[in-house]
């Protein structure tokens, strides 16, 4: 197989030539990525090199954060993502976010997956959506004889699958992981990347990490960033590389990513 060919597949996101602001700090430069659909993208890199920055823009989070603001463009699905008639809220139901730290609303397991689907305007069986939603996370089994407790009753692993079950509860396209794992033992860690690679099939998965290995393992493409300091004595973060994952941890075109995956940095 030759490993620098690029995978071909359609293109969920294209960003090209973006540059990320908060205020009139430049945080994030020139980057230029076409993310494909049903692949898991991996973003990695130094810490404060931009990752969380990149990630959040995919569904406009960044909106949320005074100031924030981004050049260049970024088109999903060929849309261009900040086009005035893109409606964000729409947007993000569209493209469901994880985040770091599980964070499930403290009600019910059942309620968990039922409040969101309810606030979209879910009409159907809710009991059905809901053992939907739990298979389609792994957890099902672990928790169809207790539906009723609270969500906060269990594990950091259970967790973090019962908030993928309520971001797919929604029926996203794209779903955006930071750091999934990072607060999650080695055992729960795995089940989220064996989760991850039964979710690809039906949705297209951006994942920021910092274990190497775990990008290694899980994603079909990877982005390399690094940052440099800056003369104010902050740091600004660019993409150096983004290609098949087999690519950057095999053969990179830059020194300064096979200096990162070897581990000689960061
Ligand atoms: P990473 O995820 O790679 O650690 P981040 O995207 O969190 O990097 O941060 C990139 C840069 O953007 C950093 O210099 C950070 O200080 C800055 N930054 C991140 N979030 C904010 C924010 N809410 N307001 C201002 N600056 C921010």
């Amino acid at each position: 197989m030759n490993t620098t060919s690029p995978i071909r597949t359609d293109v969920a996101f294209r960003v090209e030539n973006a540059s990320y602001y908060y205020g009139s700090n430049l945080a994030v430069r020139d980057v230029f990525m076409d993310v494909p659909e049903s692949k898991i993208t991996s973003l990695i890199g130094p810490s404060g090199c931009g990752k969380s920055t990149v990630l959040r823009c995919f569904n406009r989070l960044n909106d949320l954060i005074s100031g924030a603001h981004v050049k260049g463009k970024i088109t999903y699905r060929g849309v261009d993502l900040y086009d005035k008639s893109v409606d964000a809220t729409e947007l993000r139901r569209r493209i469901g976010m994880v985040f770091q730290k599980p964070n499930p609303f403290p009600k019910s397991i059942y309620e968990n997956i039922a409040f969101g689907a309810r606030i979209n305007g879910y009409r159907g069986d809710m009991d059905a959506l809901v053992e939907r939603s739990l298979r389609g996370a792994a957890l099902w089994e672990e928790v169809k004889d207790k539906l009723k407790e609270s969500g906060l009753s269990l594990s950091g692993g259970q967790q973090q699958r019962l908030c993928i079950a309520r971001a797919i509860a929604i029926e996203p396209e794209v779903l955006l992981m930071d750091e999934p794992c990072s607060a999650l033992d080695p055992i729960s860690t795995l089940r989220i990347e064996e989760l991850m690679q039964e979710l690809k099939s039906n949705y297209t998965i951006i994942i920021v990490t910092h274990n190497m290995q775990q990008a290694a393992r899980v994603s079909d493409m990877t982005a390399f960033f690094n940052a440099q300091a800056t003369e104010a004595g902050g740091k600004q973060g660019y993409l150096v590389e983004f290609a098949p994952t087999q690519t950057i941890f095999n053969n990179p075109a830059q020194q300064a990513t096979q200096d990162y995956v070897s581990g000689r940095f960061g």
